[in-house]
């Protein structure tokens, strides 16, 4: 039986990087120093690494990276202010605030608080409503991800049947809207769906955002079809823990023309984006 085209975000992350680093270039030299500031609160182990590698990927294209990191008992107001702050000063470029914030702070408030233009998350309702509308904005970073593998594999998406399964605010609805832009027929898929297989199973492309570790087998799957796994789940095997998909990559692999392994699909992809967004905020602010 034939194996699917596997698609390397490692690479792909890597490529986008390069042009990222060259914009920055360009940018400096026009006398634009491209900043990203990442606001981190609290002491959640996974944040701190996500923090690190961010940090890490700017300075390695050569944005300018400032780092806030408050306690975990920071008061929301304290948190609105930094961003108020950073939201006048002309030479940030782009604002990162770290989530899942502590439980004392409210998400949705701290998200309408960042300037949109310095959004690089494109989380602010007024970047969604562009990214609706079809208007230039920032666009969530995963989602961009993922439309990027899936135009690197298959060129022009025109006409294709995507099926997303997921619909939150950061990935399965954002990306609904691009790969709609794209011009794709999409279909969501939700907890409440029904005869979410069947459908899944007439999809040219698949992009699986669920958050179940394997739940989508290869009886979802269309023979030939695309397959994106956004999915980063943590399974015990033999007392190892294991980082694992919202796909049963063994068996979706058989079947799928294409397919994201996890680790090393999405995941990279999603850092690229963040550091386009800042050169794209900071060329955007700067007139370049
Ligand atoms: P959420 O938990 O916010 O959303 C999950 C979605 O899946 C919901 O819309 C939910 O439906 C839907 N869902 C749940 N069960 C089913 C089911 N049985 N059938 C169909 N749909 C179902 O997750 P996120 O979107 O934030 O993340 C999804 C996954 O992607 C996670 O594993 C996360 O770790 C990963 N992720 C990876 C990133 C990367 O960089 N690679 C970045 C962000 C996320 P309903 O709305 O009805 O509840």
């Amino acid at each position: 039986m034939s194996q699917a085209q596997l698609i390397d975000g490692k690479a792909a992350a890597a490529g986008l990087l390069e042009t990222v680093r060259q914009d920055v270039a360009q940018l400096r030299a026009a006398g634009v120093t491209a900043t990203l500031a990442v606001v981190l609160v609290g002491d959640d182990p996974a944040s701190h690494v996500y923090v690190r590698n961010k940090v890490l990927r700017a300075n390695e294209v050569g944005i300018r990276s400032i780092e806030h990191r408050l306690p975990a008992d920071t008061a929301q107001d304290t948190l609105l202010s930094l961003i108020g702050t950073l939201n006048a000063d002309r030479g940030v470029n782009g604002i990162l605030v770290q989530m899942p914030l502590p439980a004392q702070i409210d998400e949705g408030a701290v998200i309408d608080a960042i300037a949109p233009e310095k959004d690089v998350d494109g989380f602010h309702r007024e970047n969604v409503g562009r990214l609706v509308l079809g208007e230039p904005a920032l666009t969530p970073c995963t989602p961009s991800g993922c439309l990027f593998l899936l135009e690197q594999t298959l060129g022009d998406l025109s006409g294709k049947h995507a099926v997303v399964i997921g619909r939150s605010n950061i990935v399965g609805k954002p990306m609904a809207s691009l790969l709609l832009q794209a011009n794709c027929s999409v279909t969501v898929l939700h907890s409440h769906s029904v005869g979410a297989r069947e459908l899944c199973r007439q999809a040219d492309i698949v992009v699986a955002a669920v958050g179940r570790a394997q739940m989508v087998d290869a009886s979802w799957i269309k023979p030939g079809a695309t397959v994106i796994d956004v999915g980063i789940n943590r399974i015990e095997i033999d007392d190892k823990t294991r980082l694992v998909g919202d796909t049963e990559f063994e068996s979706v692999s058989r079947v799928a023309g294409a397919i994201t392994p996890v680790p090393g699909g999405v995941g990279p992809m999603t850092i690229g984006f963040l550091m386009k967004n800042t050169v794209l905020a900071a060329r955007r602010q700067s007139r370049q």
